[in-house]
């Protein structure tokens, strides 16, 4: 019984996927066909000005479908087979944090967000998929800067050895999420309703979803806490030596 329960659970999960993956397709083609058709169908190829325009909207939503798609082929190869979709090597957390803030650096900049790194031994070496780890830290800060563009942004990066454990854990001090909205959080393509509005385009609700199957597959743990305006953290708990 218990078996048949868990299997119609997953063969559930992967209906939904499949559901909101078309959902979510679905509109930025739809926004692109309209644009072409009215490119062809209206002869607009010869108003450069406007057929400019209308290919610019249509690149935004072209990079929308990428990169949905490129999130889901993460999170598909991390649930297939994860042993071998890993490549275990020691790596500098420090290193690693270092890389996500090169590649943050001009949203840092322009939001003049101030970032603080606590890492009380920056030789602090994790056992996993570098790869991975960049995404995960990648992640988890682009979240804290997106959420909150009005500046005035704190965010805290930090690791420590506590016994056999590594903690890491990413923290900012911004709007938040909603106490009803904590539980949901790491589902594939969800989104808190009230940060919606505030942008054009909005992300692919499938960030958290892919740092929380990527710790998992480290043999992690994530969770998050939030009291909003105040912190919202996001911790993650290591095995120190997991492989
Ligand atoms: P998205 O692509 O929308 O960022 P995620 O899975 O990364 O998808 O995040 C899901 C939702 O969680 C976001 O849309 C946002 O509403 C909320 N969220 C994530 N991180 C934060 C944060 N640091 N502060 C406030 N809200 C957050």
């Amino acid at each position: 019984m218990h078996d048949m329960t868990a299997e119609h659970q997953l063969e559930q999960v992967r209906k939904d996927f499949v559901a909101n993956a078309s959902h979510e397709l679905r509109t930025p083609l739809a926004i692109i066909q309209g644009y072409l058709e009215n490119l062809l169908d209206n002869d607009l190829i010869v108003e450069p000005e406007m057929a400019r325009r209308f290919l610019m909207i249509m690149r935004k939503h072209t990079d929308r479908i990428s990169h949905i798609v490129e999130d889901m082929l993460v999170i598909s190869r991390l649930e297939s087979g994860v042993a071998n979709t890993l490549k275990i090597e020691p790596f500098r957390i420090r290193s690693c944090v270092k890389d996500v803030l090169e590649r943050l650096e001009s949203v840092i900049q322009n939001q003049n967000a101030e970032i603080i790194v606590m890492m009380p031994n920056p030789d602090l070496v994790m056992h996993g998929d570098r790869f991975y780890w960049t995404q995960v830290f990648f992640n988890l800060v682009e979240n804290a800067l997106k959420q909150n563009p009005c500046g005035g942004l704190r965010v805290e990066i930090g690791c420590e050895e506590i016994g056999q454990s590594i903690r890491v854990w990413v923290s900012d001090n911004g709007v938040g999420i909603p106490d009803a909205d904590l539980p949901h959080i790491f589902r594939r393509f969800f989104r808190v309703e009230k940060h919606h509005s505030q942008q054009e385009i909005k992300g692919t609700g499938l960030g958290l979803s892919i740092v929380k199957r990527a710790i998992e597959a480290h043999a992690g743990t994530i969770g998050v806490t939030s009291v909003p305006g105040s912190e919202t953290k996001f911790l993650i708990m290591m095995p120190k030596e997991s492989h």
